[in-house]
C-alpha cells in the first residue's frame, strides 16, 4: 500500500523547492482580529490533539523545531502562523480538537475560533484534516468534515502514523476513510498517507500544496 499518485515531475520538483527553503514561526493568534492581513495563499492543519500535528509540519517544513511537538494533549490553543520566506505561502496550524480533558470553556473558545476562521478567510486555499492511522475518522473529524463541506472550503485527509501499521491494517484504514469522504462535496478524493517518522508521504503533500499555488 503507497500513497503514491501520478505526480506530474515538474509539479514533484516545484512542491520540494516549496519547502526547500526554511519556513518562520510569525504569531501565535487566539482571536481572529490577531491574524495577518489576508496577502497570501494559506493552507491550514487540523486534527485531534496528538494526531501528529506538529511532527508533520514540522518534517514538511524540515525544521525540527517550528510546531510544536508535544506528549501534552492539549497544549497548543492558538491559530500558530508560519511563513515562507520565499514563496506565496502562509501555514495555519490549528488548535488540536477532541481532547478530552480541557475545560469546557476552553473546548467552547477553541471551537469558536476554528469556526470563525474556517468560515471567513477568503484566502484560506485547503485545509489539511489529519486523522490517525491507527484510528481513522472519529466523531469529531467527521464534525469538522461536516462544517468544511457547508463552509464550502476545500479540504484534504491525510494519515497519519502510517509507520505504526501493517500494510493490510492500513489498507483497512485507507477504504473507511475513502468511504468516509465519497459523498463529502468539499473533500479532495485522495488520501494522503503519511509518516513524519519515516518521511512517507511527505513528497506527496509537497506536491499537493504545490499544486494548490499553481491553480
Ligand atoms: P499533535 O498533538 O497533533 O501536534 O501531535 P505531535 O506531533 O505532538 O505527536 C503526538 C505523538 O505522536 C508524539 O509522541 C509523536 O512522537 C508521535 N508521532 C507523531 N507523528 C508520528 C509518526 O509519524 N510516527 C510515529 N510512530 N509517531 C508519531
Amino acid at each position: 500500500m503507497t500513497s503514491q499518485t501520478d505526480y506530474d515531475p515538474l509539479m514533484i520538483e516545484r512542491g520540494r523547492l516549496l519547502f526547500a527553503r526554511p519556513f518562520l514561526f510569525v504569531k501565535g493568534c487566539v482571536r481572529l482580529a490577531d491574524l495577518p492581513p489576508m496577502d497570501r495563499v494559506e493552507i491550514a492543519f487540523a486534527g485531534r490533539s496528538n494526531v501528529g500535528k506538529s511532527s508533520l509540519i514540522n518534517a514538511l517544513c524540515g525544521t525540527s523545531g517550528l510546531a510544536r511537538t508535544s506528549n501534552t494533549p492539549g497544549r497548543t490553543q492558538e491559530l500558530n502562523i508560519f511563513e515562507s520566506q520565499s514563496e506565496n505561502l502562509r501555514i495555519v496550524d490549528m488548535p488540536g480538537y477532541g481532547y478530552a480533558k480541557a475545560p469546557e470553556d476552553k473546548v467552547r473558545q477553541w471551537t469558536r475560533l476554528i469556526h470563525q476562521y474556517l468560515t471567513g478567510r477568503a484566502t484560506l486555499r485547503r485545509v489539511y484534516v489529519l486523522i490517525d492511522g491507527r484510528h481513522g475518522p472519529k466523531d469529531n473529524d467527521l464534525t469538522v468534515m461536516n462544517e468544511l463541506d457547508l463552509s464550502a472550503v476545500s479540504y484534504q485527509v491525510v494519515l497519519t502514523k502510517a509507520d505504526k501499521l501493517l500494510a493490510r491494517e492500513l489498507e483497512k484504514v485507507v477504504a473507511a476513510t475513502k468511504a468516509a469522504i465519497a459523498k463529502r462535496p468539499a473533500a479532495h478524493p485522495h488520501i494522503i498517507l503519511t509518516s513524519s517518522a519515516k518521511g512517507t508521504g511527505l513528497k506527496d503533500l509537497r506536491t499537493e500544496i504545490a499544486m494548490l499555488l499553481e491553480s
